[in-house]
């Protein structure tokens, strides 16, 4: 069976892992280099693959930002250690012969949890709300990256015109309303501050500030969904991220989901795939991918 090398690179880590089928082994984690960010992943990377060399296939990359053409970008450089543009496929390239996939991060987490529903559906949606707010999205069975690797941005879609200003510049965006970063914001300006776990610890003991602060996160995702659901027909939402499977959160976002008309509706469940969903997603996606080029050669041939 074919092995994959998988790569997933967050803002604070970059974890790898040898993926057979499903199976996860020799699982490593480093920082992700802050300092001199671009030589840093250089190494980083250079060290993951010549460790594992003539131990894989393919190659499978998940990382948080936006990988557009091989490039990786991100719509905030802070989360990736200031790095605003890395060649990442020339980069891997120089270091292995084997096949490149590339994707974002939450794509590959959306493809990962897809994998693991016991009933199959068409269109699903994976939410992520964690410092940030992140999805990806799975119609007629495949992920839709897009042709600018933007596809499954949702935490970037509109919650409140006059909402506080988001990260990517615009004004309003879920992420800036429901993500634990707008919760921070939110209970840093309390007379008695705290941290975001503390606000749900407040949440549940009822406390009216922390209340209405997670309420209306629950409440934007809700309506997040909603619109998702209504655009693409998504018969399965997943939420995950610190916040998505905090106590108490995904009841709340389900409750006001309900309130809506019922073709709005539509059944949202916890993630199941935990840290290694990243890499699991990158990999089954890319294996996937290359036996779809592999069956299309075959058929070309035949001709
Ligand atoms: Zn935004």
């Amino acid at each position: 069976m074919k092995c994959c090398l998988a790569i997933d690179i967050g803002g604070t880590k970059i974890a790898s892992a040898l993926i057979t089928g499903k199976i996860i082994e020799q699982r490593q984690q480093i920082r992700t280099p802050q300092d001199e960010a671009a030589s840093g992943m250089r190494q980083a990377l250079a060290d993951i693959i010549q460790q594992q060399q003539g131990m894989f296939d393919s190659v499978a990359v998940a990382s948080t930002g936006i990988i557009n053409k091989g490039i990786l970008t991100a719509l905030n450089p802070k989360n990736l250690g200031g790095l605003a543009e890395f060649p990442l496929l020339d980069t891997i390239a120089e270091y292995t012969a084997a096949p490149i996939g590339l994707l974002n991060d939450v794509q590959a987490a959306a493809y990962a949890e897809y994998h693991l529903l016991t009933k199959k559906v068409e269109n699903f949606v994976f939410i992520t709300v964690s410092t940030g707010v992140g999805g990806g999205i799975i119609l007629n069975g495949k992920l839709q990256i897009g042709p600018n690797g933007i596809a499954g941005h949702i935490g970037h879609t509109l919650a409140d015109p006059n909402g506080p200003i988001c990260g990517c510049g615009r004004q309003g965006c879920v992420e800036a309303i429901a993500a634990g970063r707008a919760i921070e914001a939110a209970a840093a300006k309390w007379d008695d501050p705290c941290e975001p776990a503390e606000v749900f610890a407040r949440f549940r003991q009822g406390v009216p500030q922390a209340v209405e602060v997670v309420q209306r996160s629950a409440r934007a995702i809700a309506n997040l969904i909603a619109d998702l659901v209504i655009a693409n027909d998504i018969q399965r939402v997943v939420l995950g991220g610190s916040v998505g499977l905090a106590e108490g959160y995904l009841p709340l976002v389900n409750r006001y989901l309900q309130q809506l008309p019922h073709f709005y509706q539509t059944a949202v469940v916890p993630a199941a795939c935990g840290s290694d969903a990243g890499l699991l997603g990158a990999a089954l996606w890319w294996q996937n991918e290359l036996a779809i080029k592999q069956k299309n050669r075959k058929n070309f041939n035949k001709r």
